[in-house]
């Protein structure tokens, strides 16, 4: 989606990613030999270097990236890295993140450091109280690091689950909805933030977004906006930011991480926003103004397509009866192999209002692969 974004500006884009026929590289067909895409990882240190040697400005899609190696070549890509690797290495380590966002006065819940022992949960659990949240402080995603301590005979269990990462422990945040707010942030360090949408997940994984957040109390959102826009201030270097955070019945709010780059929370705003998290982020990095964040239609959600098996063809037919959908539109991402739980593309919906939304989300919610409750 941020290929897409930058063929519409001219911006040539080079991909580091494995294989020859990723999701971006289907998108972007180099101009030039020497803007060829690289295949490997982007944690082989070897790979990101011939990448930094090749563009004028590097930029991630991802947080769990070889960091050491951004921090060297930082000062000899023209433009360098944005994020910056500073922003990268605090924001990879959990535990980290959260004594650096707390330092910086952002409201977070409790935590502390544990060790991966039946001792060391014992002691969280008489600080935090039960139940509490076990999370791995690095490689986490899709709900995958965390376990839920809900009685110490668990601790065994997860400190087996959660392998021999190093872990902290979170108080459990009684949250009435799960929320979120995309951030850019220019290289001069000017903040603008997108509406406040409700993420619903299912299994630990963003099912539904809603845009922008049903609320009676306006100054909910706002205050939202500012948590966000605050925290994202706090870090270094440009380009969009996604802020998840929890609203709990008081209409307080916590932060519970950051997203150092386009989010899953923010894809609507490719049909729904004047600029979408895409193009701002591109503009934030090349020092192109940037676009505004508002919405443009009055109701919009986001449906994620996860796979619900091997079967390719289930999202396939999927996809063409949301083409019957009015204000539905498409977005498949170009994965060759489909697993249970692997996200394979997304249904964006706009509407004029969120009943007419709701109407057009139920058959859609009705046929997805592997049901929807
Ligand atoms: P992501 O795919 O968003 O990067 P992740 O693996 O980094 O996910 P978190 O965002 O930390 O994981 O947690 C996943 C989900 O677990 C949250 O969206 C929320 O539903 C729940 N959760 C996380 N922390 C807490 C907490 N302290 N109390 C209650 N629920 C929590
Ligand atoms: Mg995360
Ligand atoms: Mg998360």
């Amino acid at each position: 989606m941020l290929a897409a974004s930058a063929a519409l500006l001219n911006i040539d884009v080079v991909v580091l990613d494995v294989g020859h026929n990723g999701p971006a590289k289907q998108v972007v067909a180099p101009r030039a030999p020497q803007l060829a895409h690289i295949n490997g990882s982007f944690t082989d240190p070897e790979k990101i270097r011939e990448l930094s040697a090749k563009v004028d400005v590097l930029t991630v899609e991802i947080e769990h990236v070889e960091v050491g190696v951004l921090e060297e070549v930082e000062s000899k890509v023209p433009l360098g890295v944005h994020p910056s690797p500073f922003t990268i290495r605090t924001i990879q380590d959990k535990f980290v993140q959260k004594e650096y966002l707390r330092k910086s006065g952002c409201p977070i819940s409790d935590f502390l450091r544990v060790d991966s022992t039946v001792e060391s949960i014992r002691a969280a659990a008489d600080k935090l109280g039960l139940p509490f949240m076990l999370k791995s402080r690095t490689q986490a995603y899709d709900g995958r690091g965390n376990f839920v301590i809900r009685d110490l005979a668990q601790a065994q269990d997860a400190i087996k689950a959660l392998g021999n990462r190093p872990l902290y422990a979170e108080k459990w945040v009684p949250f009435v909805k799960e929320i979120a707010v995309m951030v850019v942030r220019s290289r001069s360090g000017e903040v603008a933030s997108y509406p406040v949408v409700e993420t619903v997940h299912k299994d630990n994984i963003c099912h539904l977004v809603f845009a922008p957040l049903r609320s009676r109390d306006p100054s909910i959102a706002s205050r939202a906006r500012e948590v966000a826009e605050n925290a994202v201030k706090t870090l270094q270097g440009a380009g969009v930011f996604g802020v998840e955070m929890f609203l709990m019945a008081d209409g307080t709010v916590y932060l519970n991480e950051i997203a150092p780059r386009p989010h899953n929370s923010g894809h609507y705003t490719i049909e729904a926003c004047e600029t979408s998290q895409y193009e701002n982020h591109l503009r934030a990095i090349l020092s192109l103004p940037l676009g505004s964040t508002a919405l443009k239609v009055p109701s919009a959600c986001m449906l994620n397509i996860l796979g619900a098996s091997s079967d390719l063809s289930e999202i396939t037919s999927f996809s063409e009866f949301a083409l019957t959908v009015s204000g539905a539109r498409v977005h498949l991402y170009g994965k060759s192999e489909c697993r249970k739980g692997r996200k394979m593309g997304h249904i964006t919906l706009v509407a004029d209002s969120d009943a007419e939304l709701s109407k057009r989300l139920r058959p859609l919610l009705e046929r997805l692969p592997g049901g929807h409750d």
